[in-house]
């Protein structure tokens, strides 16, 4: 068997996707922060005092629990969840903004700005920002801060600026352009935090290597506990950066013939035979946007389409580089997910093991089912619950779930 690289090219090219499709201007500042990741990642006074913030502050390793209500429901030998709900602020992102603000100051920049769509990344990257005395400003379409309110209101709590958006949709995508053109003014003083696993190398790396955590511990917790891998783990995918934080240790550190089947779950929609859908996987071609080449939902002119999902988290419209490539080599198999599945698996893990999930997380639940359908019922599988679904309350009683 040939080997395989798991790393992107000097380009930043996993395969024909990725790269930096950027502004000449920006190109200097990606390659500082190219360098100073690189250093940062050879540095173990970077890896001790991110280790312990990780530890004293998200509140890592997150629990790997066997939930065997869950198991005997779908149908399936036994379920592992991985608890990224469990962190601090309720979700994975968590992990990658600690990251990248510590870089920041490595980098002695004194202010970050991120985009947000739902907000979520945008409370992330504020509650970063105040932990380490970092200024923050986030970009937000304003039709988001609208239907957001909650959100805004945290990241102001937390001492950010939240900057309106009025370009467009007034939603994430025009929120990123927004905050790229931003970066390329400021770029002296500030650091841009993205929020997943995209957009132009070495973005797309940077995520995955800190989000791999999820994946490192969850091998040492069946390590430790001397039970055998799982036949098949399983995460849900936006931009990419739980699931690939998930699926890259799986990769590189398990022999081919132990590995479990990877899945990934994207977002469906209304399903993948209308409009309302995020499937970039399932319904997109390769295109370029937010500065890197990947599978985008896009018009038969190649621009962009708007996204829909139920939930927030997984309605972009392209999907992370690393994705594409894994994609194209069979490595990981991608399955749409609608709405009203996900929605069932959320009730599902309400009730079977007293967890309520974020609704992104609920893609990742509702393939189990169909995972038992193909693997059998003494299959073994690993799920990574990448939030807490607090913030997912309204949406799921207006669709008149338990009551
Ligand atoms: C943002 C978010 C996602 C989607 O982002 P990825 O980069 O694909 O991981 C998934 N789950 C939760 C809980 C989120 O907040």
């Amino acid at each position: 068997m040939t080997a395989r690289s798991h790393e992107a090219d000097d380009l930043g090219f996993f395969g024909p996707y990725g790269g930096a499709y950027v502004p000449e201007t920006v190109v200097p500042a990606l390659a500082e922060l190219d360098a100073a990741f690189t250093q940062a990642k050879a540095d173990p006074a970077y890896a001790e005092e991110l280790g312990t913030l990780l530890r004293d502050y998200v509140g890592r390793p997150t629990p790997l629990y066997r939930a065997d209500r869950l198991a005997a429901a779908v149908g399936l030998g036994a379920v592992y969840l991985k608890r990224e709900d469990l962190n601090h602020t309720g979700a994975h992102k968590i992990n990658n903004t600690i990251g990248q603000c510590l870089l920041a100051k490595r980098m002695g920049k004194q202010r970050v700005i991120a985009e947000t769509g739902a907000g979520q990344h945008g409370v992330a990257t504020a509650t970063a920002a105040a932990l380490m005395g970092l200024e923050c400003a986030v970009f937000m379409g304003t039709e988001d801060i609208r239907r957001q309110s909650l959100n805004v209101y945290k990241m102001k709590l937390l001492g950010a600026e939240v900057i309106p958006v009025d370009d467009g949709t007034g939603t994430l995508a025009d929120a990123v352009t927004a905050a790229m053109r931003h970066w390329v003014e400021r770029v002296n003083d500030t650091f841009y935090v993205l929020g997943s696993a995209l957009g132009p190398h070495p973005y797309p790396t940077i995520v995955r290597d800190l989000q791999r955590i999820i994946g490192d511990e969850s091998i040492d917790q069946f390590d430790a506990r001397e039970v055998p891998m799982p036949d098949a783990v399983v995460a849900c995918v936006g931009g990419g950066s739980n699931a690939i934080g998930t699926f890259y240790p799986f990769l590189v550190r398990v022999p081919d013939d132990q590995r479990p089947r990877l899945y990934g779950a994207e977002a469906a929609g209304k399903g993948i035979d209308t409009r309302f859908t995020g499937a970039s996987i399932a319904l997109g071609k390769p295109g370029v946007m937010h500065g890197f080449m990947s599978y985008l939902l896009q018009d038969e002119r190649g621009n962009p389409l708007e996204a829909y999902s139920i939930s927030a988290g997984l309605d972009y419209p392209g999907i992370g580089p690393e994705h594409a490539y894994l994609h194209d080599e069979g490595l990981v198999t991608y399955l749409p997910v609608t709405d009203d599945e996900a929605l069932v698996a959320f009730e599902q893990l309400c009730r079977t093991e007293g967890i309520i999930p974020a609704i992104e997380s609920s893609h990742a639940l509702a393939l189990l089912p169909r995972i038992a359908e193909e693997l059998g019922p003494d299959a073994v599988v690993m799920v990574t619950v990448s939030g807490r679904g607090d913030k997912d309350v309204d949406i799921v009683r207006e669709a008149g779930i338990g009551e």
